[in-house]
């Protein structure tokens, strides 16, 4: 199980230290095995085989080879399925079931297929037509659509996989080349993708490079280096924030797909007993989600009613060994990721909230990073359990007094990455809608993933779009050409 070695300039590396690192069973606590421990010197021959395959290459301008490449590479995966399914359970810790969803097989379905078939329609060139709008004579002028150039992507632990095939397709369909940098506590899942590209496409040398790092700062490289044309980054708002300020120096985009606390709204004529009873979706992957529906609002009149239905909801989640098919909640990733989620529910208890089930960690499971499921009421908007990203099991529920009241404190969050509304009424759920600042809405239960989908995040949530006509112009630069008309 598991590939050591990272990819740079077409080869299957190990660090020019030889050093390598752990990677870590967080439902075990077992080494699963290791993986190179890339430097900075690593990763700076990585971005200068990234920047060479693009300017000296036919990869940015040949887009049937592109469309071969992305599909040949499709392919390539499909062979590897239950291997990622196994490593990806092994170390993200994340219940199988979730694997035959968003964490492995809808990204493995469209990914990068959507995109690569995207290469034949998307608008390369627009005509403006002739004009002499100036009176200076006659001139015809074009929109060009071209690769942005070097891409750094930065990717976090909580769906690995899937962050990294929903950039690297976009990325590859639109002419660019990249240097990813998976997180240091699943790396595997990137080192089986490298090794597949080197073994079994055409992907040109340096295309596509791949270097782990145990030190988070060695991604720094890719936020600062003058070779690097744009960053690509999934991860906490908090991080995004330090990547932003590192961009700066040389100007370079960055796309941000950052944290989230969204709401799931039932208004007053919704069905609060059906969507009460599904509040135990928050633990799903134990709460690991971006856009987890992790703040429940009810009408104030119900508030008790949902409570109850939320506890024994909260009850029934099925926990503990992620490679047991029933199990929908695992181990956080790392002994530091439940500390932190314990903490947030001391803050909780502290500020006045009630924990209603759950609040520790269970018992049963001496081994393994897990935290119960919990469910804290009295909760005002204004707590930090109600404000910040706790990426855990935890789930707040909280009452307004109208509609107006809904709107008000779902907006009052320094995020707007996603949500749920639930109403009798589809054009009130979408008047609502309109009005909550927020990236992506489930209406009634609807399904707003897909790879033709933009996701992303308003405010802190983030900056840009993945997936979808915008997840494609965002990797692209604009260029207008001109000349006189005859
Ligand atoms: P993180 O911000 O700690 O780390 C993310 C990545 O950034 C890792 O690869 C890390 O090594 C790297 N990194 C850390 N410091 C860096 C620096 N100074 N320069 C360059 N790279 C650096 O996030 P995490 O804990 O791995 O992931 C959880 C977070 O990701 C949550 O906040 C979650 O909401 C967010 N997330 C967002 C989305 C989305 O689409 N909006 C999706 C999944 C996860």
């Amino acid at each position: 199980m598991g590939d050591h070695r990272m990819l740079v300039d077409g080869k299957l590396v190990d660090a020019e230290s030889g050093r390598m690192f752990d990677n870590v069973n967080p439902a075990t606590e077992e080494v699963l095995g290791q993986v190179a421990d890339g430097s900075r010197g690593d990763m700076e021959r990585a971005v200068a085989a990234a920047r060479t395959a693009f300017d000296t290459t036919g990869w940015a301008t040949d887009r049937a080879a592109r469309k071969a490449a992305l599909l040949q590479l499709q392919d390539a995966l499909e062979g590897e399925r239950e291997d990622l399914r196994s490593e990806l359970v092994a170390e993200v810790g994340c219940p199988v079931i979730v694997t035959y969803g968003p964490q492995l097989d809808w990204p493995l379905a469209e990914a990068l297929r959507w995109p690569a078939e995207m290469i034949d329609t998307f608008e390369w060139e627009r005509s403006l037509g002739t004009s002499d709008a100036l009176g200076l004579g006659a001139t015809a002028k074009e929109v060009w659509k071209e690769p942005i150039g070097v891409v750094g992507v930065i990717v976090p632990w909580n769906f690995p996989f899937e962050i990294i095939m929903n950039k690297l397709g976009p990325i590859l369909a639109m002419g660019n080349t990249c240097v990813i940098k998976p997180a240091p506590d699943t790396p595997w899942n990137a080192t089986r993708l490298a090794r597949v590209i080197a073994e079994q496409t055409d992907i040109p040398p340096g295309v596509v490079n791949v270097v782990t790092s145990k030190d988070h700062a060695t991604g720094e490289v890719l936020t600062t280096s003058p070779l690097v044309d744009m960053v690509a980054f999934t991860g906490s708002t908090a991080t995004g924030r330090r990547i932003m300020e590192a961009a700066s120096a040389t100007v370079k985009p960055v796309f941000l797909e950052l944290g989230g606390k969204s709401v799931n709204l039932v208004l007053d004529d919704g069905d609060l007993e059906g969507t009460a009873a599904m509040a135990g979706m928050v633990c799903m992957h134990a709460g690991q989600g971006c856009a987890m529906p992790t703040r429940m609002m009810v009408p104030n009149r119900r508030l008790g009613e949902a409570v109850e239905i939320a506890k024994a909801a909260m009850e029934a989640v099925s926990y503990g060994d992620p490679t047991d098919p029933s199990v929908v909640q695992g181990p956080q990733v790392s002994r530091k990721q439940q500390e932190r989620v314990l903490g947030y529910i001391e803050s909780g208890r502290a500020q006045g909230a009630r924990v209603v089930t759950g609040g520790g960690i269970p018992t049963s499971l001496p081994k393994g990073f897990f935290v119960e499921p919990t469910l804290f009421a009295d909760v005002d908007n204004s707590m930090t359990i109600a404000q910040e990203e706790i990426f855990g099991p935890v789930l707040v529920i909280i009452g307004y007094d109208d509609d107006e009241d809904a709107i008000r404190i779902a907006n009052d969050s320094i995020y707007g990455l996603s949500g749920m509304i639930t109403s009798g009424d589809l054009d009130r759920a979408k008047a609502v809608a309109r009005r909550i600042r927020t990236g992506t809405l489930a209406l009634n239960g609807g399904l707003y993933y897909g790879a033709d989908s933009p996701f992303g995040g308003y405010k802190q949530s983030g900056v840009g779009r993945q997936c979808g006509i915008e997840g494609l112009e965002i990797f692209t630069e604009t260029k207008t050409v001109a000349w006189p008309a005859t």
